[in-house]
């Protein structure tokens, strides 16, 4: 009997971990779906802006380059990452978190600042 109730209860630990991980590999693989489609939006934006750029800069392969590395040592890093600046509520000018689209604080809906943005 004390047997028996033991296995019962290392089974449904066991089963609730298992429940668990399973519903984390779920969540993570919704998160690489998102992160994908954002890297398909980002380098159709990046293929369209390059197209119509470089049909009026001739060099505009150099001219980028050096862009992109004034860009990155603006946060005083080189380390290939854009820095993100924190942006305030226009409403009740507290922080606006990167990944929502409404003032977690007022729910003012805030805009894009730019395409790049989601
Ligand atoms: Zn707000």
């Amino acid at each position: 009997m004390h047997w028996n109730h033991y296995r019962y209860h290392t089974n449904s630990m066991a089963g609730e971990t298992a429940a668990r991980a399973e519903n984390k590999a779920m969540s993570l693989q919704a998160r690489c779906d998102l992160l994908e489609d954002r890297i398909d939006t980002l380098g159709l934006v990046c293929q369209a802006m390059w197209e119509l750029l470089s049909e009026s800069q001739p060099d505009l392969e150099q001219a980028l380059s050096q862009r992109v590395e004034e860009i990155d040592l603006r946060d005083g890093k080189r380390d290939g990452k854009l820095s993100r600046v924190q942006r305030e509520c226009p409403r009740c000018d507290r922080p606006l978190h990167q990944r929502h689209r409404s003032c977690m604080y007022c729910g003012e809906i805030t805009d894009q600042e730019n395409l790049f943005q989601e």
